[in-house]
């Protein structure tokens, strides 16, 4: 992932390197300040001042050192960003004008550089009615994107910014609706160069062909599914775990305690060094998980899988599966040796992201089926803005198509134009 970040192209646009705010020395001290600023009260009044006004708290309301060392402004600008890039605002009187006159007493508000139209920054985004101070969802955007694969907890969210559970939960709710929006987006541009890149693919016929050296220099995509939270034998009330839906840890609650689900089922659809999508989906069936694999990959798309996806058989001609129940030829062993990976098939880069969705999440301890696909979308947002880049959601945003620079950013692009 590391050498993949730094082929990237030259980004234009919107810009936004978690290094740069290094720039920020405050930051840099802020698990000291409130140290520094306690020690300043024994020290002389010149230098107390100094320190002070290093803070840069803006709340009227916070304590002293609430907020100490979190640079309000730096996060602040953050949140105007998203605002001005993601949800512009344009005037209903003049034609093509975008609104962006600020009035510096009141952040929520925005106007028409020419005819002083005036209206409220924040209504149809994910920040409408918000009445938290703005920097606070430049944070939770910030920590969250620095932070991942490790997720920011509503907890951390509270500890730090000094706001109750309830209304950290609430911030973290609208993170996870921009992150869904803009996930469609990733969607689009991930399905156009799968499009554009096997337009014409075929795979060799025979499924004993090896396919290596083919799929060498393109795009792998693997789906798979896995379980994220199960019903454990206590939540069962000591009964055995039961296989309700063929997925080896039940999601659901025995038929006797009322059937619920109350576990998540994972669908995961990954491009190997690219974006990935998570699905909560109720079960393993061609109703359910078809739907959601012809929304994401065109149909010519290679896709590797395990043995759980027969129905794809006769639509994606390029379906490979690879049989992870094999079993060994030779007496003396149980499994055979390839039964991960045969001629060049395998499902690893789902395994892979799975793996990585499962460390992640253990910080949540358990989110409930209701709100799965909301995590799982800030999850794969943020995945997806670390190889994709935050620039192309904008140009797609604003052309509704592809941009050019988005052509490049899928690791095959790269490799064929760096040999
Ligand atoms: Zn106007």
């Amino acid at each position: 992932m590391q050498n993949f970040d730094l082929k990237k192209p030259e980004k234009t646009g919107f810009e936004y390197n978690p290094l740069e705010m290094q720039s920020f020395d405050q930051n840099l001290l802020y698990p000291l300040l409130p140290f520094l600023t306690n020690r300043a009260r024994a020290t002389p009044a010149v230098e107390k001042r100094n320190l002070d006004s290093g803070k840069r708290s803006s709340s009227k309301t916070s304590s002293k050192f609430k907020h100490a060392g979190i640079n309000i402004p730096f996060f602040e600008q953050i949140t105007k960003k998203i605002l001005n890039d993601f949800y512009k605002k344009f005037c209903p009187h003049c034609e093509d004008q975008i609104l962006d006159k600020e009035i510096s007493t009141r952040p929520d508000v925005i106007r028409c550089r020419v005819c002083h139209y005036q209206t409220s920054r924040l209504s149809s985004t994910p920040l409408q009615q918000f009445k938290l101070p703005l920097w606070m969802f430049g944070y939770v955007f910030h920590e969250s994107f620095i932070q991942h694969p490790k997720v920011l907890t509503s907890t951390e969210i509270t500890k730090r910014l000094g706001i109750s559970y309830k209304a950290a939960l609430l911030l973290k709710r609208r993170f996870q609706i921009f992150a869904s929006e803009q996930l469609e987006i990733y969607k689009r541009i991930t399905f156009k160069l799968l499009e554009d890149e096997f337009r014409d693919f075929n795979l060799p016929p025979n499924e004993n062909t090896d396919i290596t050296k083919k799929m060498a220099k393109r795009s792998y995509i693997c789906a798979d599914t896995a379980v994220l939270y199960s019903a454990s034998a206590r939540a069962n009330k000591g009964r055995k775990r039961f296989r309700h839906s063929g997925a080896t840890a039940s999601i659901y609650l025995s038929d006797k305690l009322g059937g619920k689900q109350i576990g998540t089922l994972v669908h995961t659809i990954a491009v190997k060094r690219g974006p990935v999508f998570f699905h909560s989906v109720p079960n393993q069936k061609a109703n359910t998980l078809g739907p959601i694999i012809k929304e994401h990959l065109p149909i010519r798309t290679p896709l590797f899988t395990d043995q759980g996806y027969r129905w794809l058989w006769g639509i994606y001609r390029n379906h490979r599966s690879v049989n992870h129940n094999a079993k060994s030829k030779k007496g003396r062993y149980r499994w055979a040796r390839n039964r991960w990976s045969k001629y060049g098939v395998h499902s690893q880069v789902a395994e892979g992201n799975q793996r990585l969705l499962k460390t992640s999440f253990g910080a949540y301890c358990y989110t409930t089926p209701e709100y799965s696909t909301l995590y799982l979308n800030e999850f794969a947002f943020l995945k997806n803005a670390k190889v994709l880049g935050l620039d192309i959601l904008i140009q797609d945003g604003a052309e509704d198509s592809v941009g050019i620079g988005a052509m490049l950013l899928l690791p095959q692009h790269i490799v064929q134009k760096f040999p």
